[in-house]
């Protein structure tokens, strides 16, 4: 049978945190659904003693599962690792450093209850993170939202409760580069926010560093988005209407005399070449972002119910728990 809740947590150089994390975790899901719950923890190759302390904990609790990944490969794949091994009901995915407030559950448990598909944390402030580090979550947060077309909110983190519906969707999009808070967007269903303040760190430091928000913003804008292939259309159009205007002036001044003999003829070749060369690579654009999306084989639509008595078969493929292996 499954627990009616499943907490996962990926977990990076996380030793000294971790057994007060469990503590805080446990007592959080024993206030909200009394013994019905697992824990999972994913051991991202951690470089410290993570691993010790994980299944050390395993192996004194009875609700602990502890997963070993053969290395890091960083926070998105970890926690989908978790996502596959899980079976609760619900299921809470937290960062094991304690940003997340594992009190908050209740509500979001609360939330749920009033039929939310999806309870997501949404930070109204964080507190110990340097400025740099806020401004650029800012500003990349913005960014994405302009240039995706699925509604990914503002501040948001991995930080969620989810119903097992929900997860069965998630679980069956296989593809590579995981963003998984876009990707949690795409499914829809009923998902609404829970404000809270992000709290500093309880031990350690971030795992996030420069690099590795860069490959996940990265992994966010390509992951939605073929804008940056379609820029390749707008440069040839742009550049194409400019140099209509600049042939017009070369094709003037040979008119009037007071061009050098060989300019004006130069001068169009490039321009015309320029702008076609735009215009073409734009048009390998548009079908190679094409073909990237199809790449992907994601379930075209989730279907939230149905009404009376048709028979449709939801378009959802089954998970395919292959990340663990590749
Ligand atoms: N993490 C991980 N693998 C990594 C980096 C981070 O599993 O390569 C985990 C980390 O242990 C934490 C969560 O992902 O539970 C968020 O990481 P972190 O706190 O370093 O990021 P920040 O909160 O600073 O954005
Ligand atoms: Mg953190």
């Amino acid at each position: 049978m499954r627990p009616r809740l499943s907490v996962v947590a990926p977990c990076f150089n996380e030793e000294e945190g971790l057994p007060e994390f469990c503590r805080l975790v446990e007592e959080a899901c024993i206030t909200t659904v009394g013994t019905s719950f697992e824990i999972v923890l994913i051991n991202d190759g951690s470089r410290d003693g993570t691993w010790n302390v994980m299944s050390n904990i395993a192996a004194n609790k009875s609700r602990v599962v502890a997963i070993n990944l053969s290395r890091n490969y960083g926070h998105q794949i970890a926690l989908t690792a978790g996502l596959h091994a899980c079976r609760g009901e619900r299921i809470l995915i937290i960062d094991a450093d304690l940003q997340d407030p594992p009190e908050l559950l209740e509500q979001m448990m609360a939330l749920m209850d009033e039929g939310a598909e999806i309870v997501y944390g949404q930070r109204r402030k964080r507190e110990g993170e340097t400025l740099i580090k806020s401004w650029t979550a800012a500003i990349f947060y913005r960014l994405l939202r302009k240039l995706v077309d699925i509604d990914i909110p503002l501040d948001t983190g991995d930080f969620r409760l989810m119903s097992r519906r929900a997860l069965d969707v998630l679980n069956s999009m296989p593809e590579q580069s995981r963003f998984i808070r876009g990707m949690v967007s795409w499914i829809g269903l009923k998902q609404v926010p829970l404000l809270y303040d992000r709290q500093a760190r309880f031990a350690g430091s971030t795992n996030y560093p420069f690099s590795k928000m860069l490959r996940l913003a990265f992994d966010a804008i390509t992951g939605f988005s073929i804008m940056p292939l379609r820029l390749a259309s707008y440069l040839g159009v742009a550049m194409g209407c400019a140099s209509m205007a600049m042939i017009g002036y070369s094709l003037l001044s040979w008119a009037m005399g007071s061009a050098v003999a060989g300019w004006t003829s130069m001068m169009t070749m490039m321009l015309l070449i320029g702008s076609t060369q735009f215009l073409v690579l734009g048009m390998f654009g548009e079908y190679l972002g094409r073909m990237y999306m199809e790449t992907k084989r994601r379930p075209l639509y989730v279907v939230d119910s149905v009404a009376g008595n048709i028979a449709v078969a939801p378009a959802m493929s089954a998970p395919q728990h292959r990340l663990m292996a590749s």
